[in-house]
C-alpha cells in the first residue's frame, strides 16, 4: 500500500477521468487534501448539482437544465435551420463561434459499422420527427470531418431528404480526423458559411 486508503481511493477517482495520466491525479488529490472543508465541500457539491439539474432536452438532446432547453425554447432563434452535431461538446464549440443562430440537434454519436453503431444507436428518427410540421427549411450535417462523421452526414442526408427539407454540408476547412469540438472559432465560421449541398 503506497497511500492511505481514503487517498488511495480520491487518486483512483481522478485516474478513471478523461486525459487525467497517474501523476497528475495523484497531484489532484494532494490539492484537494490542501483545500479547506469549505472548498471541498463546494467542488463536491458542484459535481453532485451538475449530475442533479443537467439531463438532455427532449427536442435537440443537448444537455439542459430545463426542458425544452433555452436554445430550442427561444423566440430570438431562427426555427427554419437545424445544425446537427456529433455531442454536446460541439454545440458549445458553435455557440462560442456565435455566428449560427438556428436550432441544434444532437446524435450523440456517429455512425461506425467497425464500432457496431447504426442508425439507431444515433438520435437519427429523432430529428426526423422534427421535421413533421414543415418549419424546417435547412439542416445543416456538421458531423466531424472523420470517415464515422462522413459516413453519418450521408446517411441522414438520405433520410430527411424525402421530407422536403434542404441538407447541407460544412465546408472543409477543418482538420480532416478533427474534431469540431477543438475548431477555432474562424475556421468554425469559414466551415459553415461555406457549405455545400448534399
Ligand atoms: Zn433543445
Amino acid at each position: 500500500m503506497q497511500y492511505i486508503a481514503p487517498l488511495a481511493k480520491l487518486i483512483e477517482h481522478f485516474r478513471a477521468l478523461p486525459g487525467i495520466g497517474s501523476k497528475t491525479a495523484v497531484r489532484l488529490a494532494y490539492h484537494v487534501l490542501d483545500m479547506d472543508a469549505d472548498q471541498a465541500r463546494a467542488l463536491a457539491g458542484a459535481i453532485l448539482e451538475a449530475k442533479e439539474k443537467i439531463g438532455y432536452c427532449n427536442t435537440c438532446f443537448n444537455l439542459s437544465d430545463r426542458n425544452p432547453c433555452q436554445i430550442c425554447d427561444s423566440e430570438a432563434r431562427d426555427h427554419s435551420v437545424i445544425c446537427v452535431v456529433e455531442q454536446p461538446q460541439d454545440v458549445a464549440a458553435m455557440e462560442r463561434m456565435g455566428d449560427f443562430k438556428g436550432l441544434y440537434h444532437v446524435l450523440h454519436g456517429a455512425l461506425s459499422p467497425l464500432e457496431g453503431v447504426g442508425p439507431e444507436d444515433i438520435r437519427a428518427k429523432e430529428l426526423l420527427h422534427r421535421l413533421y410540421d414543415g418549419q424546417v427549411k435547412e439542416v445543416i450535417m456538421a458531423t466531424n470531418p472523420t470517415v464515422e462523421g462522413e459516413a453519418t452526414a450521408m446517411y441522414m442526408a438520405k433520410l430527411l431528404k424525402p421530407a422536403g427539407v434542404r441538407v447541407t454540408r460544412i465546408a472543409r476547412g477543418l482538420p480532416v480526423g478533427g474534431d469540431l469540438e477543438y475548431a477555432d472559432e474562424v475556421t468554425l465560421s469559414k466551415a459553415m458559411e461555406n457549405r455545400r449541398e448534399i
